[in-house]
């Protein structure tokens, strides 16, 4: 299948399952805009690479999105926006009684809220289009929890939520919005997570990994970043175009459990 001549915008993209995404929708044949809240040589780097490889446009633009008007003003920047993919994402583990405030708002700022903006701001344009796709990347976190990730487990239940709302209200439009739960896939959000649960479980690297991590994928394998993007490439094919307001797990099993 091809996506030429459609625009895809990926938000947390300068790395991870975002950056993974944006490949395989180029390699698609889509133009994609890749972003973070940073603005160096590497960052557009990235985009010129992806450029180079695919044949396709690819673009950086820089926009915070703990910033409800960046995420906005990221969508206007974009041009268009027939897909979109909702991945920028961060993490931070603590029990909710020493849960510090500016981290649970941040994450619900920029796992939750940016959403809402980006859709927000996209969803014109893809109505103007007469065809569009949102896909918000949640996590087996968006179905299940695990203790000392308060606000991660309620961003991305939140993400699944909105979700829902946004198929229900574009359910007869040319427009669908599902979400992606992955399991653990090893990125750099994975990597940053290991040192805290190291001291959480006075646990070694390689038994964090197989004891904590994987112990709840019962594939006993990280899923990968191209899966996330093949299953987005999926999601924009015409197979799916009644496949809306779901979640697709890609976690080994683990919400099978
Ligand atoms: P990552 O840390 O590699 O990527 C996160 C991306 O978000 C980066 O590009 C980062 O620059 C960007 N970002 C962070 N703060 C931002 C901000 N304020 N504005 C703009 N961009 C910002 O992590 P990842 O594992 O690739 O995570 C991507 C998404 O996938 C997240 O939403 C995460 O919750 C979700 N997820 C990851 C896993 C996993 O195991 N890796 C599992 C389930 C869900």
């Amino acid at each position: 299948m091809s996506l030429k001549g459609k625009t895809a915008v990926v938000t947390g993209s300068n790395s991870g399952i975002g950056l993974g995404v944006a490949w395989e929708l180029a390699k698609a044949g889509a133009d994609v805009v890749l972003n973070s809240f940073t603005d160096r040589d590497e960052d557009h780097a990235l985009a010129d690479e992806i450029s180079k490889e695919t044949g396709t446009t690819a673009r950086y633009i820089k926009a915070d999105m703990s910033k409800g008007v960046e995420c906005r003003d990221l969508i206007e920047q974009a041009g268009a926006c027939d897909i979109l993919v909702n991945n920028a994402g961060i993490q931070f583990v603590a029990g909710i009684d020493e849960f510090p405030v500016e981290k649970w708002d941040a994450i619900i700022a920029i796992n939750l809220n940016s959403a809402f903006h980006t859709t927000a701001a996209a969803l014109p344009k893809m109505r103007a289009a007469g065809w569009g796709r949102v896909i918000n990347i949640a996590s087996a976190h968006g179905l299940t929890a695990s203790p000392f990730k308060s606000a991660y487990v309620s961003a991305k239940h939140g993400v699944v939520g909105m979700t829902k709302v946004v198929a229900l209200e574009t359910a007869q439009e040319p427009i669908t919005a599902n979400a992606i739960c992955p399991g653990y896939v090893l990125t750099p959000l994975v990597e940053a997570q290991i040192p805290d649960t190291m001291k959480e479980y006075d646990m070694s690297r390689e038994d964090v990994i197989k004891k904590v991590m994987l112990e709840r994928q019962p594939s006993k394998e990280f899923a990968t970043v191209e899966q996330m993007g093949g299953t987005c490439v999926f999601l924009c094919s015409s197979a799916a175009d009644q496949i809306t307001g779901t979640t697709i797990s890609i976690d080994g099993g683990w919400t099978a459990l």
